[in-house]
Protein backbone atom coordinates (compact mmCIF):
# COMPACT_ATOMS: atom_id res chain seq x y z
CA UNK A 1 0.00 0.00 0.00
CA UNK A 2 1.25 3.47 -0.91
CA UNK A 3 1.69 6.47 1.96
CA UNK A 4 -1.56 7.80 0.17
CA UNK A 5 -4.06 5.27 0.91
CA UNK A 6 -3.54 4.59 4.41
CA UNK A 7 -4.52 7.68 5.93
CA UNK A 8 -7.84 7.71 3.20
CA UNK A 9 -8.65 4.83 4.33
CA UNK A 10 -8.25 5.39 8.06
CA UNK A 11 -9.86 8.76 7.48
CA UNK A 12 -13.10 6.79 6.06
CA UNK A 13 -13.24 4.61 8.76
CA UNK A 14 -13.25 7.45 11.54
CA UNK A 15 -15.71 9.31 8.97
CA UNK A 16 -18.08 5.93 9.32
CA UNK A 17 -17.36 5.81 13.11
CA UNK A 18 -18.41 9.34 13.57
CA UNK A 19 -21.34 9.36 11.78
CA UNK A 20 -24.58 8.05 11.60
CA UNK A 21 -25.27 4.90 8.70
CA UNK A 22 -26.78 5.81 5.47
CA UNK A 23 -25.04 9.77 5.16
CA UNK A 24 -21.66 8.51 3.94
CA UNK A 25 -21.11 6.65 0.14
CA UNK A 26 -17.60 5.79 -1.13
CA UNK A 27 -18.20 3.60 -3.84
CA UNK A 28 -17.81 4.55 -7.57
CA UNK A 29 -21.24 4.04 -8.23
CA UNK A 30 -22.85 5.66 -5.45
CA UNK A 31 -20.74 8.90 -5.53
CA UNK A 32 -20.53 9.05 -9.77
CA UNK A 33 -23.10 12.21 -10.34
CA UNK A 34 -21.17 14.29 -7.74
CA UNK A 35 -18.56 14.28 -9.49
CA UNK A 36 -19.13 16.48 -12.93
CA UNK A 37 -20.25 19.74 -12.59
CA UNK A 38 -23.44 20.65 -15.25
CA UNK A 39 -20.85 22.10 -17.94
CA UNK A 40 -18.97 18.84 -17.80
CA UNK A 41 -15.79 20.97 -17.90
CA UNK A 42 -15.30 20.26 -14.07
CA UNK A 43 -14.50 17.18 -12.79
CA UNK A 44 -13.13 15.78 -9.38
CA UNK A 45 -12.86 12.64 -7.33
CA UNK A 46 -14.52 12.85 -3.74
CA UNK A 47 -12.61 10.72 -0.44
CA UNK A 48 -16.75 10.49 0.33
CA UNK A 49 -20.08 12.06 -0.61
CA UNK A 50 -21.75 13.06 2.28
CA UNK A 51 -25.72 13.27 2.37
CA UNK A 52 -26.84 14.41 5.55
CA UNK A 53 -30.87 14.53 6.40
CA UNK A 54 -30.86 17.10 9.12
CA UNK A 55 -28.88 20.17 10.27
CA UNK A 56 -27.78 18.28 13.06
CA UNK A 57 -25.83 15.39 10.94
CA UNK A 58 -24.66 18.44 8.83
CA UNK A 59 -23.15 19.41 11.98
CA UNK A 60 -21.66 16.33 13.72
CA UNK A 61 -20.24 15.72 10.12
CA UNK A 62 -18.65 19.35 10.54
CA UNK A 63 -16.95 18.53 13.87
CA UNK A 64 -15.58 15.49 12.98
CA UNK A 65 -13.92 16.67 9.85
CA UNK A 66 -12.91 19.23 12.00
CA UNK A 67 -10.92 17.68 14.29
CA UNK A 68 -9.26 14.78 11.82
CA UNK A 69 -8.46 17.66 9.47
CA UNK A 70 -10.45 16.52 6.34
CA UNK A 71 -11.33 19.28 3.92
CA UNK A 72 -14.84 19.64 2.20
CA UNK A 73 -16.56 20.89 -0.05
CA UNK A 74 -20.34 22.03 0.14
CA UNK A 75 -22.47 21.06 -3.31
CA UNK A 76 -25.97 22.66 -4.51
CA UNK A 77 -27.12 21.27 -7.98
CA UNK A 78 -23.77 21.70 -9.89
CA UNK A 79 -24.54 24.45 -12.04
CA UNK A 80 -22.24 27.28 -10.98
CA UNK A 81 -19.31 27.45 -13.42
CA UNK A 82 -16.09 27.91 -11.58
CA UNK A 83 -15.59 24.51 -10.87
CA UNK A 84 -16.09 25.09 -7.14
CA UNK A 85 -18.59 22.52 -6.12
CA UNK A 86 -16.84 19.21 -7.72
CA UNK A 87 -14.06 17.86 -5.34
CA UNK A 88 -10.07 18.46 -5.74
CA UNK A 89 -8.73 15.63 -8.53
CA UNK A 90 -6.97 13.76 -5.97
CA UNK A 91 -9.50 12.76 -3.82
CA UNK A 92 -8.64 14.38 -0.94
CA UNK A 93 -11.92 16.07 0.16
CA UNK A 94 -15.76 15.21 1.55
CA UNK A 95 -18.62 16.54 -0.69
CA UNK A 96 -21.15 17.23 1.36
CA UNK A 97 -24.62 17.12 -1.02
CA UNK A 98 -27.22 19.35 0.50
CA UNK A 99 -29.97 17.53 -1.42
CA UNK A 100 -32.07 15.85 1.29
CA UNK A 101 -32.43 19.13 3.33
CA UNK A 102 -34.64 20.23 1.02
CA UNK A 103 -38.18 21.17 2.89
CA UNK A 104 -39.94 24.43 2.88
CA UNK A 105 -40.26 25.01 6.44
CA UNK A 106 -42.18 28.02 6.42
CA UNK A 107 -44.42 30.36 4.60
CA UNK A 108 -46.51 33.67 4.78
CA UNK A 109 -47.34 35.44 2.45
CA UNK A 110 -48.31 38.74 5.15
CA UNK A 111 -44.61 38.53 5.79
CA UNK A 112 -44.06 38.04 2.49
CA UNK A 113 -41.50 35.76 3.32
CA UNK A 114 -40.94 32.08 3.18
CA UNK A 115 -37.81 29.56 5.45
CA UNK A 116 -36.55 26.96 2.93
CA UNK A 117 -34.45 24.34 3.17
CA UNK A 118 -30.51 24.83 1.23
CA UNK A 119 -31.07 21.85 -0.87
CA UNK A 120 -34.48 23.03 -2.16
CA UNK A 121 -34.39 22.73 -5.79
CA UNK A 122 -34.79 26.67 -6.93
CA UNK A 123 -37.61 26.26 -9.43
CA UNK A 124 -39.16 23.87 -6.51
CA UNK A 125 -38.79 27.03 -4.09
CA UNK A 126 -40.94 29.43 -7.03
CA UNK A 127 -43.47 27.02 -7.09
CA UNK A 128 -43.89 27.27 -3.10
CA UNK A 129 -44.25 30.97 -3.25
CA UNK A 130 -46.81 30.39 -6.01
CA UNK A 131 -48.75 28.51 -4.37
CA UNK A 132 -49.33 31.54 -1.76
CA UNK A 133 -49.54 33.72 -4.91
CA UNK A 134 -46.07 35.63 -4.20
CA UNK A 135 -43.00 35.25 -6.14
CA UNK A 136 -39.42 34.35 -5.55
CA UNK A 137 -37.90 36.34 -8.00
CA UNK A 138 -34.11 34.43 -8.47
CA UNK A 139 -34.87 33.83 -11.98
CA UNK A 140 -32.26 31.92 -14.62
CA UNK A 141 -31.91 29.06 -17.00
CA UNK A 142 -30.65 26.63 -14.47
CA UNK A 143 -33.06 27.12 -11.90
CA UNK A 144 -34.35 23.59 -12.66
CA UNK A 145 -31.43 22.38 -11.67
CA UNK A 146 -29.67 24.70 -8.88
CA UNK A 147 -30.22 24.73 -5.19
CA UNK A 148 -31.01 27.63 -2.84
CA UNK A 149 -28.16 27.05 -0.84
CA UNK A 150 -25.82 27.27 -3.81
CA UNK A 151 -27.52 30.29 -4.92
CA UNK A 152 -26.61 31.84 -1.65
CA UNK A 153 -23.26 31.16 -2.09
CA UNK A 154 -22.84 32.12 -5.17
CA UNK A 155 -24.96 35.30 -4.56
CA UNK A 156 -27.06 34.50 -7.93
CA UNK A 157 -27.86 36.92 -9.90
CA UNK A 158 -30.52 36.61 -13.27
CA UNK A 159 -33.02 38.05 -14.96
CA UNK A 160 -34.93 39.79 -12.86
CA UNK A 161 -32.08 41.51 -10.77
CA UNK A 162 -32.97 45.07 -12.60
CA UNK A 163 -36.22 44.92 -10.60
CA UNK A 164 -35.20 42.83 -7.26
CA UNK A 165 -31.61 42.81 -6.71
CA UNK A 166 -29.65 39.89 -6.82
CA UNK A 167 -29.66 36.92 -3.65
CA UNK A 168 -28.16 38.73 -1.41
CA UNK A 169 -31.02 41.84 -1.76
CA UNK A 170 -33.30 38.86 -1.16
CA UNK A 171 -31.98 37.03 2.07
CA UNK A 172 -33.86 38.11 5.38
CA UNK A 173 -31.68 35.39 7.33
CA UNK A 174 -29.58 32.06 7.62
CA UNK A 175 -28.79 29.00 9.43
CA UNK A 176 -25.56 28.07 9.02
CA UNK A 177 -22.98 25.09 10.23
CA UNK A 178 -19.88 26.55 10.90
CA UNK A 179 -16.69 25.37 10.19
CA UNK A 180 -16.43 23.51 13.44
CA UNK A 181 -19.92 22.51 13.82
CA UNK A 182 -21.54 24.79 15.49
CA UNK A 183 -24.98 25.78 14.53
CA UNK A 184 -25.75 29.75 13.64
CA UNK A 185 -28.68 30.85 13.50
CA UNK A 186 -29.46 33.60 11.96
CA UNK A 187 -32.77 32.96 10.41
CA UNK A 188 -34.95 35.88 10.46
CA UNK A 189 -38.02 37.73 9.11
CA UNK A 190 -37.47 41.16 10.08
CA UNK A 191 -37.04 43.50 7.86
CA UNK A 192 -35.27 45.45 9.85
CA UNK A 193 -32.91 44.83 11.93
CA UNK A 194 -29.20 47.08 13.14
CA UNK A 195 -28.47 45.02 15.86
CA UNK A 196 -24.51 44.88 15.70
CA UNK A 197 -22.90 43.00 12.11
CA UNK A 198 -24.68 42.05 10.05
CA UNK A 199 -23.43 38.42 9.61
CA UNK A 200 -25.69 36.59 6.92
CA UNK A 201 -23.43 39.14 4.26
CA UNK A 202 -20.43 37.39 5.23
CA UNK A 203 -21.74 33.92 4.21
CA UNK A 204 -23.62 34.97 1.26
CA UNK A 205 -21.45 35.05 -2.06
CA UNK A 206 -18.60 33.06 -0.05
CA UNK A 207 -18.67 29.93 -2.68
CA UNK A 208 -18.75 27.29 0.26
CA UNK A 209 -15.28 28.82 2.00
CA UNK A 210 -16.98 30.19 5.39
CA UNK A 211 -19.61 27.69 6.05
CA UNK A 212 -22.61 25.45 5.10
CA UNK A 213 -26.42 27.01 4.63
CA UNK A 214 -28.47 24.79 5.48
CA UNK A 215 -31.44 26.84 5.17
CA UNK A 216 -32.37 30.29 4.22
CA UNK A 217 -34.90 32.99 4.59
CA UNK A 218 -36.39 34.83 1.77
CA UNK A 219 -38.36 38.05 0.39
CA UNK A 220 -41.32 37.13 -1.22
CA UNK A 221 -43.31 39.69 -3.77
CA UNK A 222 -46.77 39.96 -4.97
CA UNK A 223 -47.50 37.93 -8.04
CA UNK A 224 -47.70 40.38 -10.87
CA UNK A 225 -51.38 39.90 -12.74
CA UNK A 226 -49.59 40.83 -15.55
CA UNK A 227 -46.53 40.17 -17.85
CA UNK A 228 -45.89 41.40 -20.83
CA UNK A 229 -42.63 40.57 -23.31
CA UNK A 230 -41.34 42.61 -26.67
CA UNK A 231 -38.48 41.90 -28.57
CA UNK A 232 -37.12 44.48 -30.32
CA UNK A 233 -34.19 45.11 -33.08
CA UNK A 234 -32.15 48.07 -32.86
CA UNK A 235 -28.73 49.47 -35.23
CA UNK A 236 -26.19 49.22 -32.04
CA UNK A 237 -25.47 48.67 -28.08
CA UNK A 238 -25.65 52.18 -27.68
CA UNK A 239 -28.91 52.59 -29.19
CA UNK A 240 -29.93 49.54 -26.95
CA UNK A 241 -28.94 51.61 -23.98
CA UNK A 242 -30.70 54.60 -24.73
CA UNK A 243 -33.78 52.60 -25.09
CA UNK A 244 -33.03 50.96 -21.48
CA UNK A 245 -32.44 54.38 -19.62
CA UNK A 246 -35.97 56.04 -21.37
CA UNK A 247 -38.17 52.51 -20.52
CA UNK A 248 -36.78 52.57 -16.94
CA UNK A 249 -38.79 56.19 -16.21
CA UNK A 250 -41.32 55.61 -19.09
CA UNK A 251 -43.17 52.02 -18.09
CA UNK A 252 -43.12 53.63 -14.42
CA UNK A 253 -39.94 51.62 -13.42
CA UNK A 254 -41.97 47.96 -14.24
CA UNK A 255 -39.17 46.09 -15.99
CA UNK A 256 -38.35 43.25 -14.96
CA UNK A 257 -35.40 42.07 -17.60
CA UNK A 258 -34.09 43.51 -20.14
CA UNK A 259 -31.46 41.33 -22.17
CA UNK A 260 -29.15 42.59 -24.34
CA UNK A 261 -28.64 39.56 -27.73
CA UNK A 262 -26.29 40.66 -30.53
CA UNK A 263 -27.77 38.93 -33.72
CA UNK A 264 -25.23 36.13 -33.68
CA UNK A 265 -26.90 35.20 -30.51
CA UNK A 266 -30.51 35.05 -32.41
CA UNK A 267 -28.59 33.05 -35.33
CA UNK A 268 -27.06 30.27 -32.81
CA UNK A 269 -30.78 30.07 -31.54
CA UNK A 270 -32.73 29.59 -34.79
CA UNK A 271 -29.96 27.30 -35.87
CA UNK A 272 -30.83 24.77 -32.82
CA UNK A 273 -34.05 24.37 -33.56
CA UNK A 274 -34.97 24.14 -37.40
CA UNK A 275 -38.12 25.33 -37.69
CA UNK A 276 -37.86 28.28 -35.06
CA UNK A 277 -38.85 31.41 -36.88
CA UNK A 278 -36.93 34.84 -37.13
CA UNK A 279 -39.36 37.04 -35.13
CA UNK A 280 -38.93 39.73 -36.58
CA UNK A 281 -38.88 40.65 -40.49
CA UNK A 282 -35.83 42.72 -40.49
CA UNK A 283 -32.52 41.16 -39.80
CA UNK A 284 -31.09 43.53 -37.21
CA UNK A 285 -27.39 43.94 -35.48
CA UNK A 286 -28.38 44.04 -31.87
CA UNK A 287 -32.22 43.17 -29.71
CA UNK A 288 -33.17 43.56 -26.66
CA UNK A 289 -35.89 41.29 -25.16
CA UNK A 290 -37.92 42.97 -22.72
CA UNK A 291 -40.14 42.03 -19.86
CA UNK A 292 -42.12 44.57 -17.57
CA UNK A 293 -44.76 42.83 -15.22
CA UNK A 294 -47.02 44.64 -12.72
CA UNK A 295 -50.34 44.16 -10.25
CA UNK A 296 -53.15 45.72 -9.66
CA UNK A 297 -54.93 48.35 -11.90
CA UNK A 298 -52.44 49.29 -14.23
CA UNK A 299 -52.87 48.91 -18.08
CA UNK A 300 -49.51 47.00 -18.86
CA UNK A 301 -49.87 46.15 -22.08
CA UNK A 302 -50.65 49.75 -22.80
CA UNK A 303 -47.60 51.62 -21.18
CA UNK A 304 -45.56 49.24 -23.13
CA UNK A 305 -46.81 49.60 -26.43
CA UNK A 306 -47.23 53.41 -25.68
CA UNK A 307 -43.46 53.77 -24.80
CA UNK A 308 -42.25 51.25 -27.76
CA UNK A 309 -44.04 53.94 -30.52
CA UNK A 310 -42.89 56.72 -28.50
CA UNK A 311 -39.07 55.21 -28.77
CA UNK A 312 -39.57 54.91 -32.79
CA UNK A 313 -36.03 56.81 -33.75
CA UNK A 314 -34.14 54.39 -31.93
CA UNK A 315 -35.99 51.21 -33.03
CA UNK A 316 -35.83 48.91 -36.36
CA UNK A 317 -38.16 46.36 -35.85
CA UNK A 318 -40.62 45.21 -32.77
CA UNK A 319 -43.11 42.87 -31.35
CA UNK A 320 -45.09 42.31 -28.46
CA UNK A 321 -45.89 39.20 -27.69
CA UNK A 322 -49.68 38.86 -28.02
CA UNK A 323 -49.91 36.10 -25.31
CA UNK A 324 -47.76 34.23 -22.79
CA UNK A 325 -47.50 31.42 -25.02
CA UNK A 326 -45.82 34.14 -27.59
CA UNK A 327 -44.23 35.62 -24.63
CA UNK A 328 -41.91 31.83 -24.18
CA UNK A 329 -41.05 31.75 -27.68
CA UNK A 330 -39.57 34.61 -27.08
CA UNK A 331 -38.04 33.72 -24.35
CA UNK A 332 -36.95 30.32 -25.51
CA UNK A 333 -34.52 32.70 -28.45
CA UNK A 334 -32.33 33.40 -24.81
CA UNK A 335 -32.51 29.88 -24.23
CA UNK A 336 -31.74 28.01 -27.13
CA UNK A 337 -28.96 30.82 -27.88
CA UNK A 338 -27.11 29.67 -24.35
CA UNK A 339 -27.82 26.07 -24.72
CA UNK A 340 -25.93 26.14 -28.31
CA UNK A 341 -23.32 28.46 -28.11
CA UNK A 342 -20.83 26.04 -27.80
CA UNK A 343 -21.59 23.61 -30.71
CA UNK A 344 -21.64 21.33 -28.61
CA UNK A 345 -17.63 21.71 -27.37
CA UNK A 346 -16.01 23.69 -24.68
CA UNK A 347 -16.09 27.71 -24.88
CA UNK A 348 -14.75 30.02 -22.62
CA UNK A 349 -17.49 31.98 -20.57
CA UNK A 350 -17.27 35.39 -18.91
CA UNK A 351 -19.59 37.39 -16.55
CA UNK A 352 -18.65 40.86 -16.47
CA UNK A 353 -19.65 44.06 -15.48
CA UNK A 354 -19.18 47.53 -15.65
CA UNK A 355 -21.08 50.69 -14.63
CA UNK A 356 -24.41 50.44 -17.08
CA UNK A 357 -23.33 53.90 -18.70
CA UNK A 358 -20.36 52.66 -20.06
CA UNK A 359 -21.39 49.22 -21.57
CA UNK A 360 -21.70 50.07 -24.90
CA UNK A 361 -18.39 51.31 -24.89
CA UNK A 362 -16.72 48.53 -23.07
CA UNK A 363 -18.92 45.65 -25.78
CA UNK A 364 -17.66 47.96 -28.53
CA UNK A 365 -14.13 48.28 -27.02
CA UNK A 366 -13.73 44.18 -26.19
CA UNK A 367 -15.37 42.96 -29.57
CA UNK A 368 -12.98 45.00 -31.61
CA UNK A 369 -9.72 44.00 -29.42
CA UNK A 370 -10.66 40.37 -29.76
CA UNK A 371 -11.27 41.20 -33.28
CA UNK A 372 -7.78 41.90 -33.75
CA UNK A 373 -6.04 39.58 -31.22
CA UNK A 374 -8.02 36.05 -32.40
CA UNK A 375 -10.21 37.18 -35.49
CA UNK A 376 -10.48 33.39 -35.97
CA UNK A 377 -12.85 33.02 -32.21
CA UNK A 378 -16.47 33.39 -32.59
CA UNK A 379 -17.27 35.71 -29.66
CA UNK A 380 -20.77 35.47 -28.34
CA UNK A 381 -22.24 38.37 -26.61
CA UNK A 382 -25.35 38.99 -24.49
CA UNK A 383 -26.26 39.21 -21.03
CA UNK A 384 -28.39 41.48 -18.35
CA UNK A 385 -27.33 44.95 -19.51
CA UNK A 386 -29.89 46.61 -16.87
CA UNK A 387 -27.62 45.61 -14.37
CA UNK A 388 -24.27 46.51 -16.54
CA UNK A 389 -23.69 42.78 -16.72
CA UNK A 390 -22.44 41.14 -20.23
CA UNK A 391 -21.92 37.19 -20.72
CA UNK A 392 -18.71 37.68 -23.63
CA UNK A 393 -18.17 34.27 -24.53
CA UNK A 394 -15.71 33.02 -26.99
CA UNK A 395 -16.13 29.70 -28.79
CA UNK A 396 -12.85 27.94 -30.36
CA UNK A 397 -12.67 27.39 -34.45
CA UNK A 398 -14.26 24.06 -35.26
CA UNK A 399 -11.17 21.34 -35.48
CA UNK A 400 -8.65 23.46 -32.65
CA UNK A 401 -6.67 21.24 -30.94
CA UNK A 402 -7.03 20.77 -26.92
CA UNK A 403 -3.87 22.46 -26.32
CA UNK A 404 -4.73 25.43 -28.76
CA UNK A 405 -8.08 25.63 -27.00
CA UNK A 406 -6.23 26.51 -23.95
CA UNK A 407 -4.19 28.65 -24.90
CA UNK A 408 -7.15 30.46 -26.85
CA UNK A 409 -8.98 30.79 -23.80
CA UNK A 410 -6.39 32.19 -21.53
CA UNK A 411 -5.11 34.48 -24.17
CA UNK A 412 -8.77 35.79 -25.13
CA UNK A 413 -9.53 35.84 -21.49
CA UNK A 414 -7.21 38.25 -20.68
CA UNK A 415 -8.02 40.42 -23.27
CA UNK A 416 -11.76 40.46 -22.13
CA UNK A 417 -10.28 41.02 -18.58
CA UNK A 418 -7.77 43.71 -19.08
CA UNK A 419 -10.55 46.06 -21.13
CA UNK A 420 -12.36 45.44 -18.05
CA UNK A 421 -9.57 46.56 -16.19
CA UNK A 422 -9.89 50.20 -18.08
CA UNK A 423 -13.72 50.66 -17.46
CA UNK A 424 -13.83 49.56 -13.35
CA UNK A 425 -14.81 46.40 -13.89
CA UNK A 426 -15.70 43.31 -12.38
CA UNK A 427 -14.22 39.97 -13.78
CA UNK A 428 -17.23 38.18 -11.97
CA UNK A 429 -20.52 39.97 -11.84
CA UNK A 430 -22.28 36.59 -11.07
CA UNK A 431 -21.01 33.24 -11.33
CA UNK A 432 -17.87 33.96 -8.90
CA UNK A 433 -14.46 33.33 -8.33
CA UNK A 434 -14.02 29.32 -8.06
CA UNK A 435 -11.05 27.90 -9.37
CA UNK A 436 -11.71 28.90 -12.55
CA UNK A 437 -11.32 32.84 -12.16
CA UNK A 438 -8.79 32.61 -9.43
CA UNK A 439 -5.84 33.58 -10.80
CA UNK A 440 -6.86 36.33 -12.73
CA UNK A 441 -8.99 37.77 -9.40
CA UNK A 442 -5.77 37.24 -7.30
CA UNK A 443 -3.53 39.01 -9.86
CA UNK A 444 -5.88 42.00 -8.95
CA UNK A 445 -6.79 41.87 -5.77
CA UNK A 446 -5.79 44.72 -3.27
CA UNK A 447 -3.36 44.00 -0.43
CA UNK A 448 -6.23 45.80 2.19
CA UNK A 449 -8.80 43.67 0.66
CA UNK A 450 -6.71 40.51 0.43
CA UNK A 451 -5.93 41.09 4.10
CA UNK A 452 -9.52 42.02 5.35
CA UNK A 453 -10.91 38.69 3.56
CA UNK A 454 -7.91 36.52 4.93
CA UNK A 455 -8.98 37.57 8.74
CA UNK A 456 -12.68 36.39 8.12
CA UNK A 457 -11.43 33.26 6.55
CA UNK A 458 -8.91 32.87 9.66
CA UNK A 459 -11.60 33.71 11.91
CA UNK A 460 -14.09 30.90 10.54
CA UNK A 461 -12.21 28.74 9.01
CA UNK A 462 -9.23 28.20 11.16
CA UNK A 463 -7.70 24.98 9.97
CA UNK A 464 -8.33 25.34 6.38
CA UNK A 465 -10.94 22.59 5.29
CA UNK A 466 -14.11 24.46 3.57
CA UNK A 467 -13.57 24.98 0.18
CA UNK A 468 -9.80 24.60 -0.27
CA UNK A 469 -8.27 26.63 -2.84
CA UNK A 470 -11.19 28.03 -3.74
CA UNK A 471 -11.24 32.18 -4.26
CA UNK A 472 -8.18 32.19 -1.99
CA UNK A 473 -5.02 30.29 -2.33
CA UNK A 474 -4.76 26.94 0.22
CA UNK A 475 -3.02 28.27 3.37
CA UNK A 476 0.55 27.20 4.53
CA UNK A 477 -1.10 25.88 7.48
CA UNK A 478 -3.91 23.78 5.48
CA UNK A 479 -2.39 19.67 5.63
CA UNK A 480 -3.07 17.86 2.82
CA UNK A 481 -4.71 14.50 3.13
CA UNK A 482 -2.09 11.89 3.38
CA UNK A 483 0.02 14.72 4.59
CA UNK A 484 -0.37 13.79 8.44
C1 LIG B 1 -27.60 27.40 -17.99
C2 LIG B 1 -27.09 28.19 -16.82
C3 LIG B 1 -27.51 29.50 -16.64
C4 LIG B 1 -27.05 30.24 -15.54
N1 LIG B 1 -27.47 31.51 -15.41
C5 LIG B 1 -27.08 32.22 -14.33
C6 LIG B 1 -27.54 33.56 -14.15
O1 LIG B 1 -28.28 34.10 -14.97
N2 LIG B 1 -27.14 34.19 -13.04
C7 LIG B 1 -26.32 33.63 -12.10
O2 LIG B 1 -25.98 34.25 -11.10
N3 LIG B 1 -25.85 32.37 -12.27
C8 LIG B 1 -26.21 31.67 -13.35
N4 LIG B 1 -25.74 30.39 -13.52
C9 LIG B 1 -24.77 29.84 -12.55
C10 LIG B 1 -25.38 28.96 -11.44
O3 LIG B 1 -26.62 28.41 -11.80
C11 LIG B 1 -25.51 29.73 -10.12
O4 LIG B 1 -24.23 30.11 -9.69
C12 LIG B 1 -26.22 28.94 -9.01
O5 LIG B 1 -26.52 29.82 -7.97
C13 LIG B 1 -25.40 27.77 -8.48
O6 LIG B 1 -26.24 26.98 -7.65
P1 LIG B 1 -25.95 25.41 -7.44
O7 LIG B 1 -26.93 24.90 -6.46
O8 LIG B 1 -25.91 24.71 -8.73
O9 LIG B 1 -24.52 25.45 -6.76
P2 LIG B 1 -23.17 24.54 -6.98
O10 LIG B 1 -22.78 24.67 -8.39
O11 LIG B 1 -23.49 23.17 -6.50
O12 LIG B 1 -22.22 25.27 -6.04
C14 LIG B 1 -21.78 26.57 -6.30
C15 LIG B 1 -20.91 27.08 -5.13
O13 LIG B 1 -21.70 27.20 -3.96
C16 LIG B 1 -21.18 26.36 -2.91
N5 LIG B 1 -22.34 25.82 -2.20
C17 LIG B 1 -23.37 25.12 -2.74
N6 LIG B 1 -24.29 24.86 -1.80
C18 LIG B 1 -23.83 25.40 -0.65
C19 LIG B 1 -24.33 25.47 0.68
N7 LIG B 1 -25.49 24.93 1.02
N8 LIG B 1 -23.58 26.10 1.62
C20 LIG B 1 -22.40 26.67 1.30
N9 LIG B 1 -21.88 26.63 0.06
C21 LIG B 1 -22.59 26.02 -0.90
C22 LIG B 1 -20.34 25.34 -3.61
O14 LIG B 1 -19.33 24.82 -2.77
C23 LIG B 1 -19.78 26.15 -4.76
O15 LIG B 1 -18.72 26.94 -4.30
C24 LIG B 1 -26.16 29.65 -14.61
C25 LIG B 1 -25.74 28.33 -14.80
C26 LIG B 1 -26.19 27.60 -15.88
C27 LIG B 1 -25.73 26.19 -16.03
Amino acid sequence: MDAVTIPREKLLATLKAALPDGILFSAKDDIERYTRDWSGDHFGMPLAVARPRSVDEVSQLMRCCSTNNIPVVPQGGLTGLVGAAVAAPGGGEVVISLERLNKLRSISAIDFAMVVEAGCILEEAKRHAEAEDCILPITFGAQGSCRVGGNVATNAGGFNVLRYGMTRDLVLGLEVVLADGRVWNGLKLLRKDNRGYDLKQLFIGSEGTLGIVTAVSLKLFPKPTQVETALVGLRSVEDAMALYARARRECSDLLTAFELILRGGIDIALGARPGLRDPLSEVCPVYVLIEASAGGRVDLRAILQDFLISADDLMIDGVVAASRAQGDQLWLLRELMVEAQGRGGRYLRTDVSVPISMLAGFVGDTLAALEKSHPHALAVTYGHVGDGNIHLNVVPPVGMEADAIETLFHETEEVIFDVVDRYGGSLSAEHGIGKVKQEAFLKRIDEVSLDVASRIKDALDPTGIMSRGRIFLPRAHSKEVGER
